[in-house]
């Protein structure tokens, strides 16, 4: 039977900004095959870009595979890369972080603060001061920072990396379950929390919630505490002291010499979303780490000394780390952070935020893409984007009408946008476009190719490459600076979860499919593959489908078990505001799919909801909605956004059972 699949594979666009940086697909593909075969020599000369305190002995220990590690007994350390050095420079008066808190005044924020590098520096030395001298942590001790987006999370991160201690951020959404899991697997000696922070006008408890998950841990020996919102808080004798009350008893001028650490040596222990399953403790390495930022910031963001950088992701997962955090300022320029939410107090505070601010490098996720779709484009009339030149989607594949219609609206169909595809464990963006370097001609909700130097590819159930069009798994073969030292405490987990369904082979979970270009488009996850009569589909292409029709906002996907067919496909869809759901409505969507994507595409039922279930960092859980309709137990849940999704999901099924 012929598919007729929607997916853009053919179309090409070439943003006219850009165009002097356009290459062929043809030439890319020569010039990723030389530096991907001489890897080690190419990602050597990549790091060598980087200051080293001392060069490196070995540029890959393959030794004790998949243990690898990157520029081994070299030194170097992270906070003084991301800030000594530029305050000893011209930038010290330079703004590095530009922060704004939630509570505004119609439109305008009531705070906003720009940090320059030479006060970054003098705060990351002060807190440095405190980890070393007040609390006595040295290098290998472990600490979990449980804050909301205040500048204080960063200063946090670069002075504990100064330090050579492991730092792990908890999203502060977290419930105090999911934050008691995340110290006792990491083993955190000290938490540093807030009283509250701001989310929507209302103030998340975040010390109340710390005090419920200390009492499940018995790692923790101490608390400090940031005032952020001032509200009533209880503090243990002993056990909790405010930072305030700390910091001012700091010399001003503190210095702490940063550790020599070394490359292979832990800077970060961070848990994924948690979407397929239970959260994993990913241990990224420091040289390593470091030079896909360095790579990636250029490569993938053409990054420039003028440059605005917004990453609108929450640093408390790996986007934030990589691109809110280490990346930005790794390169000496300016990155803002943001309270709150993306559309509070106002649906188009982002677009002020880009006004504000004059950003120019934009970073966001189609969730926040499909959700600002979801009002309108009326809501955006005579907002100013032109500052924009660059900007990249990551999360979840990037819908091709939802990357239409940001690449209209603030790309004015002009510069590059692009999806990134990585995750926790790759440290940095793996498969993207790359128009700092060349730039291959943009396709609507596709992932670009692979990095140079990284030897990523879709292969069959037997391990083979699959053809052009041929649906399969993406691996990665060769090891990559910024893969992961193991997950903490589990390397046995480590080996079967990433390394084992390929022998000696990275494994990252995903269903992907290649297109005669060579561009790589992943589908979703590999254990979400729908069987349409013997076809496997990803959930990506039927929700694509659907996220095409007019009325729709967001679609979630799922196959269940039928006695004739295997296996059909069931879609759970969000209106656009002002639709009217319907039984015509389910009718002209059924229609609609079966013309995108080929008649063997039929939904077996539609159900309208007004949210689906998700993770708090954004991405449709669809393991969730399909245990609940199969009557399965739902599993790991603790990184759930919002429980009521699940009971809506449960009731729209219930009522047409
Ligand atoms: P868990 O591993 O706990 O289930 P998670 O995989 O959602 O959670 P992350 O590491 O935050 O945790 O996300 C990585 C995943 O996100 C990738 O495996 C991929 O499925 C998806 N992803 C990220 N960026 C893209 C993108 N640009 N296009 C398609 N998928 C993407
Ligand atoms: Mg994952």
């Amino acid at each position: 039977m012929s598919v007729n699949w929607s997916l853009p594979f053919e179309e090409k666009i070439i943003p006219s900004k850009y165009q002097s940086k356009v290459i062929s697909p043809s030439i890319y593909k020569e010039l990723h095959k030389i530096a991907t075969e001489n890897y080690k020599e190419f990602w050597a000369s990549i790091a060598s870009q980087l200051e080293w305190f001392k060069p490196w002995e070995k540029v890959l220990d393959d030794s004790n595979p998949p243990f690898y590690k990157w520029f081994v007994s070299g030194e170097i350390n992270a906070s003084y890369l991301a800030v000594d050095r530029h305050a000893k420079s011209w930038r010290k008066n330079k703004v590095a972080i530009i922060w704004e808190g939630e509570p505004a005044e119609g439109d305008k924020p009531k705070e906003v603060r720009y940090i320059t590098y030479g006060e970054l520096y003098r705060e990351v030395n002060r807190v440095a001061y405190i980890l070393k001298e007040v609390y006595g942590l040295k290098k290998g001790d472990a600490i979990s920072l449980y804050l909301p987006m205040i500048p204080e999370l960063p200063i946090f991160m670069l002075a504990a990396a100064r330090l050579g201690i492991i730092f792990s951020v908890v999203f502060s959404g977290f419930s105090a379950q999911a934050l008691a899991d995340r110290i006792n697997d990491a083993r955190a000696k000290l938490l540093v929390t807030a009283d509250g922070g701001w989310r929507r006008g209302k103030i998340v408890p975040l010390k109340d919630i710390a005090d419920k998950a200390l009492e499940n841990t018995s790692t923790v020996e101490k608390v400090l505490v940031v005032k952020r919102t001032n509200n009533n808080i209880t503090m243990k004798e002993g056990r909790d002291e405010f930072f305030d009350n700390v910091y001012k008893q700091v010399p001003l001028n503190a210095y702490v010499e940063p550790e020599r650490t070394k490359s292979e040596d832990p800077l970060f222990i961070l848990y994924t979303s948690g979407t397929t399953g239970k959260p994993k403790g990913i241990v990224h390495d420091t040289g390593g780490y470091l030079t896909i930022l360095h790579a990636t910031m250029n490569w993938v963001f053409d990054i420039k000394d003028s440059d605005i950088m917004w990453t609108t992701a929450d640093i408390g997962w790996i986007t934030g780390h990589s691109y809110i955090v280490f990346g930005p300022l790794l390169e000496g320029v300016t990155t803002v952070m943001y309270e709150g939410a993306l559309d509070y107090p106002n649906p188009d505070r982002w677009a002020s935020i880009i006004e504000r601010y004059g950003v120019t490098i934009l970073y966001t996720s189609p969730t926040a893409i499909r959700s600002f779709m979801k009002l309108g484009e009326d809501v955006y009339k005579g907002r100013d984007f032109s500052s924009v030149r660059l900007m990249h989607s990551v999360g979840e594949p990037i819908n091709p009408e939802a990357f239409r219609w940001f690449f209209r609206l603030v790309g004015k169909e002009s510069i590059p946008f692009g999806s990134t595809w990585w995750m926790t464990e790759t440290g940095g963006i793996m498969i993207s476009h790359l128009p700092g370097l060349y730039l291959i001609p943009l396709k609507p909700g596709t992932n670009g190719m692979p990095l140079p130097g990284i030897d990523a590819d879709v292969v069959n159930e037997n391990g083979n490459p699959t053809k052009p069009e041929e649906r399969g798994y993406l691996v990665i073969r060769k090891p990559w600076p910024g893969m992961p030292l193991t997950i903490w405490g589990d390397p046995d987990r480590y080996v079967k979860v990433y390394w084992s369904k390929f022998p000696g082979i990275f494994y990252p979970g995903d269903f992907a499919v290649k297109d005669s270009d060579g561009y790589f488009w992943i589908l979703g996850r590999a254990d979400e593959v729908i069987k349409v009569a013997g076809h496997r589909l990803g959930t990506y292409e039927l929700e694509s489908a659907l996220i095409h029709h007019p009325a729709v906002a967001e679609a979630a996907v799922v196959g269940v078990p039928d006695p004739l067919k295997g296996e059909v496909p069931v879609a759970f869809v969000v209106l656009k505001v002002g639709q009217k759901a319907n039984e015509e409505l389910k009718k002209s969507l059924n229609e609609w799919v079966r013309e995108q994507v080929g008649p063997i595409a039929s939904l077996s039922s539609i159900y309208f909801v007004s949210k689906l279930p998700k993770t708090r960092s954004g991405k449709i859980m669809r393991r969730v909605v399909k245990a609940v309709i199969t009557n399965q137990p739902v599993g790991d849940v603790t990184t759930l956004e919002d429980e009521a999704s699940v009971e809506e999901v449960k009731k729209a099924y219930e009522e047409l059972k």
